[in-house]
This record gives C-alpha cells, sequence and structure tokens, in this order.
C-alpha cells in the first residue's frame, strides 16, 4: 500500500476542469483533509504526523442526520472535487468517518460552460388534490422536467398511467405559475431549490381542479388594479439573487436608460448579429423587468425570465455562491451594450501611440475610434475616458494611451492593521478560555499576535504557543516566525500558556492533548482489533518534563488540567459510592501500583501506546482519585482506601487524533489522546462546562470603522503606482515585460458616472472585505480637480455630479446581503429597495453599506414631475408586501410552510 501511495501520487493530481467530460462524476471533499492529504503525501512519510486518517467531510453538512450540504460552501475554499477515479483510491486507502455517504456530483453541460454540479436543485413536489403530502427531490439543471420531474412525481404519488396532467411551479414567496413547457430542462424552466411543483390532473368532467380560484390564483393577475407610483416596485428574490435585484434597481432608477426602454426606443436597436452581444435576448429580457417595474401595477416583479437569460451567457451567475452586485453590473452593462450596438460591423481599427502629440489630440482621436465600433445608449450614458500613463522603469520610455471605461472602481485606503478573535487558554484550571480581541499588524508574525495578547494577559509571549484548532483537534500549530496571513478571519485560533519548567528546553515536550470516546464496539474495520473513537471538546497544549511522561505523570497532569469545570461536579466521593464497590481493595494505596506499570521507558521518543491487555489491566488493577490530586486535603486522600476505574487513559495518537499511524518519530510533535470509556465520560465529564467561554472586555468595544471620504478614493485612483509581478508591461524599446509605472486620469465623464467601490479584496491568499465607512457626498460632487483636461469653453458641461441610486452590500464576504437606496425620477423621493420590499428613505439614511454609486451630472438631471409623496411619520412606510404571501398562511398550508421556511434565508440577512 505504501508503494502505491507513492506511486499514485502524482496520478491524483487534480487534473484542470476542462478535462471534464459529461457523464463523468466528480466527488466534494473537505478543503482541509485534502490539502492534509496532499501534506502527507508531500512529505513522503508515511509516518508523519500528517497522517489524514479517515475522508471526513463533516464540515461540510449542515447536520449529520440529513447530510445536506451547507448552503454557499466555495470550492477549494470549503471544498475541492477530485475525479471519480481519484475518489476511488482515496476512499479504498483511508475510508470514510462515520458512514458519510459520499458526495458525488455529476458534471452538467449548462449553456455556457460544463460545470460539476454541487448543488443539485432540491424542490418539493404534491398533488393538487393533497397538497398535505409534499415530498423533497433532487434534479440536476439539466434533468427534464417531463421525464425526470413527471417521472418522479408519477411514480411517488401513483399516478394511474394515461392520466392528462399539468403543472404548476410555486416559488417561495407564493407566487404561483403555471409550468407549460414540460420539455424544457429545470434550469430553463427556471425552476430553483425551494420551490414545490404542484401537479393536478384533469377530472373525469374534463375540467381542471385548478380552475376553482383559491389556490392557483397568479399573484401577478391578482394585483392588476394595483396604481403605485411607476419605478417603486420591489423585486422577488429567486434564491441569493439579491445581487442581481439591487444591480437591477440602481440601473432601473437610471432615468436616460429607463426612458429609453419604456420608449421602446430599443427596438429599433436590438442588434441580433453582433457575435460579441446576446442576440438581443439579454436587452429583451431587460426591457421586460424594466416595464413590469415601471408599469405602476406591481408591488413586486418575478425576474425569472431575467435571471434565466443572465445564467444563460453568464453561467457563473447560476451557482449559489454569493455574487458580486458589481460583477452582474459589469456584466449587464457589457451585455446590454453589444445587444444594442448601433455598429453592425465592427472594423479594425490600428490603435496609434500618442508619440508625444498633444492629448487633446490623442484623447479625440481614440474617443472617435471607440465609437466607430461602439454606439449605444450604453456608451452614451455611461462610458467615460481616461488617461493611461506607463513608464519604463528602465529606458524611460513613455507611453500614453486614452481608453473608454463604464464605471470607475475605486481603491479604498487600506489599513495596516487587523483585528483578531482569539480564544486563550490560561494555565490556571479553573478558569475558563477567555475570547480577546486583539489588533496586530497585517504583514505581522505569529509573534505579534502573542505580544498583542500578552499585553491583555500578561502573560509572556514565550510561554504562549498558538494553534488553529479544528473539529476537536490540532489543524495546525503554529511557529512564532509564522506570517499572520495563513490565519483566516473564520478560523478557530487557541492561544496556549505554557508552564514555565526549570527544565532545560531540550528537557520539555510540547504535548497536545486530545480528547475521545470510545465507542462500545470494537472497530474492526480499521484493523488491529482497537476500539473505534471519536475525538470531542477542545484540545489541549502544555509543555511536559521529558521526566514525567510516565502514564502516571501525565495521567495525574491531565486530570489537573481538565479541572476547570469539565470535570463533573458530581464526582463520586472517596468512599461509599455503590457503583464502583466492584473496585474496591482497601489495602492499596491511590497511585500504588502505577508505578511499576512499565511507564518509565522514555515516551518522548516513543511515547508510551499501552496495549489493549495493558488498558485492561489499568483499570483492574491501577487505583486513583478521580478527583484532582493537587487540591485534595492530604487527610482526606490518605482515608481514600478505595480503589477504582481510572476516568480515562492515555493513547498515543497522530495529529489527526487516530491512533493507527504516524507515531511521531523523533522531533515531531507528539500527540496524545485521553479516551474515555463512554459510562465514565457520562458521569465524570461536564461537557457544557467544557464547551464555555468568556468574552474579555475587548469584545464589548465596538470595532472601529476607518471613515475615509470618495475622493481620497479618486485621489487613490490617479495615482501612481507600479505594475506587480504577475501583470508587467511590455516595452517596446527594451523589447521585454517590466515593471513600469502606471497612472490614471480622468479625461470626460459621462452622464451617469459609475463608482465602485473596491470593498472586496481578493488576494492568492487572503480574501477579505474592507469594512471601512466611505463618506460620500449627496450632491455636488465636482470633478473638475480631477479631470486632467481642464475646461475649455462655456460650452463644456460642468463636471458637477448629484447622487441617484446606491447598490449596498451588509454582512461579510460569503453571507451577505445587498439592497438598494434609490430616487424616483418622477417624484425625486428616495426610496429602499430589499428584494421585494420597497420603504420610503430618508437621505440621512443612506451611508455605511455603500458599494456602488451611481451619480448623474447636474445638467442633464430633471425637475420631477410628480410632488414628492407625503411621507410623513405616520405614513413613513409603504410596504409592499404583496398580498398574495399574506392570503398564503391561510390556505395550503403545506407546501407553502415548507416554501415560505426555504424564502426566509435571504430576506432576513
Ligand atoms: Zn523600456
Amino acid at each position: 500500500m505504501t508503494e502505491s501511495l507513492r506511486f499514485d501520487e502524482n496520478g491524483l493530481e487534480m487534473q484542470d476542469h476542462e478535462v471534464m467530460t459529461m457523464l463523468s462524476f466528480w466527488y466534494v471533499v473537505d478543503r482541509r483533509w485534502f490539502d492534509q492529504w496532499k501534506e502527507f503525501v508531500e512529505t513522503g512519510d508515511q509516518n508523519s504526523t500528517s497522517f489524514p486518517g479517515q475522508i471526513d467531510n463533516a464540515e461540510l453538512f449542515e447536520d449529520l442526520d440529513s447530510y445536506h450540504l451547507k448552503d454557499r460552501l466555495v470550492e477549494d475554499e470549503d471544498f475541492v472535487l477530485v475525479p471519480a477515479e481519484a475518489w476511488h483510491k482515496l476512499l479504498a486507502w483511508y475510508g470514510i468517518a462515520d458512514d458519510q455517504p459520499p458526495l458525488e456530483r455529476k458534471v452538467v453541460d449548462l449553456p455556457s460552460t460544463l460545470k460539476v454540479e454541487v448543488y443539485p436543485i432540491e424542490i418539493f413536489l404534491c398533488l393538487h388534490s393533497n397538497m398535505e403530502n409534499v415530498i423533497t427531490a433532487k434534479f440536476s439543471r439539466t434533468d427534464s422536467i417531463r421525464e425526470s420531474v413527471c417521472g418522479a412525481m408519477c411514480q411517488a404519488f401513483s399516478v394511474p398511467p394515461g392520466s392528462e396532467c399539468r403543472l404548476w411551479m410555486k416559488s417561495s414567496d407564493s407566487s404561483c405559475e403555471r409550468l407549460r413547457n414540460v420539455h424544457m430542462s429545470v434550469l430553463d424552466a427556471c425552476l430553483s431549490s425551494g420551490m414545490t411543483v404542484i401537479m393536478e390532473t384533469r377530472n373525469a368532467d374534463g375540467t381542471w381542479p385548478s380552475s376553482r380560484p383559491q389556490i392557483m390564483r397568479n399573484s401577478v393577475e391578482e394585483q392588476d388594479s394595483y396604481r403605485g407610483q411607476p419605478g417603486v416596485c420591489g423585486l422577488t428574490n429567486l434564491g441569493n439573487t439579491c445581487f442581481m435585484n439591487s444591480a437591477l434597481q440602481c440601473l432601473s432608477n437610471t432615468p436616460p436608460l429607463t426612458e429609453y426602454f419604456l420608449q421602446n426606443s430599443y427596438v429599433d436597436e436590438l442588434n441580433f448579429t453582433n457575435p460579441l452581444g446576446m442576440k438581443g435576448e439579454i436587452a429583451e429580457a431587460y426591457a421586460d423587468v424594466i416595464k413590469q417595474m415601471w408599469s405602476g401595477r406591481h408591488y413586486s416583479v418575478v425576474p425569472r425570465v431575467f435571471k434565466t437569460k443572465v445564467g444563460h451567457f453568464a453561467s457563473q451567475f447560476l451557482g449559489y455562491q454569493q455574487h458580486d452586485s458589481q460583477e452582474l453590473l459589469s456584466f449587464l452593462l457589457d451585455g446590454l451594450h453589444e445587444d444594442l450596438n448601433r455598429v453592425k460591423n465592427k472594423e479594425y481599427i490600428e490603435l496609434r501611440d500618442a508619440d508625444g502629440r498633444q492629448d487633446q489630440e490623442v484623447a479625440e482621436e481614440a474617443w472617435r475610434n471607440h465609437l466607430r465600433r461602439n454606439d449605444s445608449v450604453i456608451v452614451d450614458t455611461f462610458h467615460g475616458l481616461f488617461k493611461s500613463t506607463l513608464v519604463c522603469p528602465e529606458c524611460h520610455k513613455v507611453s500614453v494611451t486614452f481608453d473608454p471605461f463604464c464605471y470607475l472602481s475605486v481603491p479604498l485606503p487600506v489599513s495596516k492593521e487587523r483585528v483578531m478573535e482569539v480564544f486563550f487558554v490560561s494555565l490556571d484550571p479553573y478558569a475558563k478560555p477567555v475570547q480577546h480581541r486583539v489588533v496586530v499588524p497585517k504583514a505581522g508574525k505569529v509573534s505579534d499576535l502573542c505580544s498583542a495578547l500578552s499585553e491583555m494577559t500578561s502573560v509572556p509571549p514565550t510561554q504562549m504557543v498558538v494553534a488553529d484548532v479544528f473539529n476537536h483537534r490540532f489543524y495546525k500549530i503554529y511557529n512564532m516566525g509564522e506570517s499572520l496571513s495563513a490565519i483566516l478571519d473564520r478560523d478557530d485560533i487557541f492561544v496556549y500558556e505554557l508552564s514555565v519548567l526549570e527544565e532545560q528546553p531540550e528537557e520539555q515536550v510540547l504535548l497536545a492533548l486530545y480528547l475521545r470516546e470510545r465507542s462500545h464496539y470494537r472497530d474492526y474495520g480499521s484493523g488491529g482489533g482497537s476500539y473505534g473513537t471519536s475525538l470531542f471538546g477542545h484540545p489541549l497544549l502544555l509543555n511536559v518534563p521529558r521526566s514525567s511522561c510516565s502514564q502516571e505523570a501525565l495521567y495525574n497532569l491531565f486530570l489537573q488540567r481538565l479541572a476547570n469545570g469539565s470535570l463533573s461536579q458530581t464526582e463520586p466521593s472517596c468512599s461509599g459510592d455503590a457503583n464502583s464497590a466492584d473496585d474496591i481493595d482497601p489495602s492499596e494505596q491511590s497511585g500504588g501500583p502505577a508505578e511499576a506499570d512499565g511507564s518509565s521507558e522514555p515516551p518522548a521518543e516513543q511515547p508510551h501506546k499501552p496495549t489493549e491487555e495493558e488498558n485492561e489491566e489499568d483499570k483492574q488493577e491501577e487505583a486513583c482519585s478521580p478527583s484532582p490530586p493537587a487540591n485534595e486535603h492530604p487527610a482526606k486522600r490518605r482515608a481514600c482506601h478505595v480503589r477504582r476505574k481510572r476516568l480515562f487513559s492515555i493513547q498515543a495518537v497522530n495529529s489527526n487524533g487516530t491512533t493507527e499511524r504516524g507515531m511521531g518519530e523523533g522531533g515531531t510533535q507528539p500527540y496524545v489522546a485521553i479516551d474515555w470509556e463512554p459510562d465514565m465520560k457520562k458521569r465524570f465529564y461536564n461537557e457544557n462546562e467544557a464547551e464555555k467561554y468568556v468574552k474579555d472586555p475587548s469584545m464589548e468595544v465596538p470595532q472601529q470603522h476607518m471613515t475615509v471620504q470618495l475622493q481620497q478614493c479618486i485621489e487613490l485612483f490617479t495615482t501612481v503606482e507600479t505594475l506587480e509581478e504577475e501583470n508587467p508591461w511590455y516595452c517596446p524599446v527594451c523589447k521585454k515585460h517590466q515593471l513600469a509605472t502606471k497612472k490614471l486620469d480622468l479625461w470626460s465623464l459621462p452622464e451617469v458616472l459609475i463608482i465602485h467601490l473596491k470593498r472586496f479584496s481578493y488576494t492568492k491568499f487572503t480574501r477579505e472585505k474592507l469594512d471601512s465607512i466611505v463618506e460620500f457626498p449627496l450632491r455636488d460632487l465636482d470633478f473638475s480637480g480631477f479631470l486632467l483636461r481642464k475646461t475649455l469653453s462655456s460650452e463644456e458641461p460642468p463636471s458637477r455630479y448629484d447622487l441617484i441610486a446606491v447598490s449596498n452590500h451588509y454582512g461579510g464576504l460569503r453571507d451577505g446581503h445587498y439592497t438598494t437606496y434609490a430616487k424616483n425620477k418622477d417624484n425625486g423621493q428616495w426610496y429602499y429597495f430589499d428584494d421585494s420590499k420597497v420603504t420610503y428613505a430618508t437621505e440621512d439614511q443612506i451611508t455605511s453599506a455603500a458599494y456602488v454609486l451611481f451619480y448623474q451630472r447636474q445638467d442633464k438631471i430633471r425637475k420631477p414631475t410628480l410632488p414628492a409623496p407625503n411621507t410623513g411619520p405616520a405614513s413613513s412606510t409603504q410596504t409592499s408586501n404583496d398580498t398574495a404571501s399574506c392570503k398564503d398562511d391561510e390556505d395550503d398550508a403545506g407546501p407553502s410552510a415548507a416554501a415560505s421556511a426555504s424564502s426566509i434565508t435571504m430576506e432576513t440577512e
């Protein structure tokens, strides 16, 4: 096996996703397990402590009963995909923990790409005649409605063959639509997880049961009478689509674009032949949504067709991962532009370098050239021009180009500090772990973390050791010199205080201690007939004199460390416990025979690994007090002439907490586990106490967010920067790639200026969200200072802008929620759009969460044609709670209960 493992090491290398073929299966594997396995294989040392143990996907599941995958797991961060062949080898070699089901996923042929479908669609199925009986079923996006969905329903509900059926689909917001074309795929029908498919069969008299109106009301039709302010209309969340809704609301409230669509100007400009476009489909789907939103007839619109079209042309927006409203905006502006490009045949234009010509001349030439290939309502509204100047560091060649832009991505000043939350475990066995919030240099080392913590705890950094705890074991024990960037914010970092020992450092052992519970049955599957074990509780790190690594010494040491309340308050008293009557042997003192159990061998090199026999012996012969000896009154101790079972036994294990392999070869970290018999654990180990921790006052101090001005961000955008290694510039003089300096300057600005605040910072090693508060003006944002071109004539439009819309992002990288503030073009009132809900907003609310800003140039802003609505306190909210969802509670409790439960996810975030 050893041989084959090494041999196959390369064979298991991840194949590129390009080799995915239809019909192939891939398997989801926990990324941490996979990393550990890779480390294990790379070291080439079969005994290394990185032995990964059984494949364990436990962290990927919501719970271990349903084995439901957690939402929004990210590939290469939470999990990796391995091809079937590799999976079967891994499974044969390592097995899988706790009988977890393999996560087999198939490759699906989506409209624009092949993709491993990590999350199949999960929908509810029921019959119209019995909506109480709902079953859950999973389908691939490529499954056909007719064969897969109908098939599954006919089978599950025993529908007589030959019955005439029709299907309805009900979304989480309870709108119900007929699913007319059963020849479509699940994807094209826009079925998404959480929806319910209802099947009805035709009555014998030829009527359909659903013609009785109370259930199959179409919520859209029902709202026909609604006549609200056009544009004040929510967008239903179709399952993690708040990012799309937010981008759509910003665009919908961009007056020139919306008027273009409402006046049907787009019809004549649809470009069906542009190979860069989407055959007009994106533009038409967008037009439909906008017309519905501005009809004044709906409280909320379901942008289902639009979403499908987006998914068709950009499959990255299909998945469950949290998407970025800016990414979608960028895709959409480009898609609408190409679909509406008035240039039918793009000519080839050779770009000329400035070659020392005047900026004005070069800029005009660049803009003319841009318009020769790109001419659309998007260009008219959103495109501007910036100047880019590159200077070669070697020959000082200066290259000037003028490039169009559709939005400005401006950087945020980055803090050089980082706030970390860690648990400090002190030596005091009665103290609970304390959660601290410390400020460390972002580019700092583990030692900086210890220094910061030292200031709060007065424990010297030299007496600390930092570890990443994961699944009751040490995922990694850090060295002081390691970079803090290796630690992610979501890692559980424990810092342990180490005792000061008199011994020389080389006479000390840093011992990693795990807690395990034995199962009742021998686990013959793992070979060797050892007991099956599972880890629990928090692991510990302690330094121990090499000389006291005997079983007995360790036992007492561990007992002392566990005193912190995790040992049950109802410890058995030393005498008269009926349960332990069998163990009583008055002739022996506590701890007596242990010295003779062979534990004097040097355990650090080869930590003592008791055989099964020895363990049995331990239990029968050894005597020991279950309460911490250190705290025991001598008299009481003397009186304790009882022998009882040990609370636990000690085993040498590997880093994974398993016993089979990796028994610390010289120099590597020793790991031991204390094994509890289930009944002993139940009696003496208080799991509730052990899980408790306290919060240091530093946790209560609200986190300080940096406040910056939008103008500072724009200045940063125009600051000289040096190109990065990954993205060098080819210098035509030196004839090689150079890390040139680059400077951007704004030349001309569009009517509507989109400013994207780069809150998300992705590097190879880190992903973070910058929570700085950006202060931006609501009106009179003056760009004249930022424009390179000084105003030449009085005909030039002024460079003053007013805010018209903001896309907000709340929350972290992955669990975020998007909403929008926007100003209605007709009545000048600000509204807050949160998926299907719309409420009045005031200008002072528009603040901290801003992510994308829409500004309109003042000379283009038209006065509102309607008076602002009365937003006095009495009527300060205009909720658009769709009537359908209210009534929904009254009728069909079955499917709606299930459906609305799943709809909560986005709305409540
Ligand atoms: Zn050069």
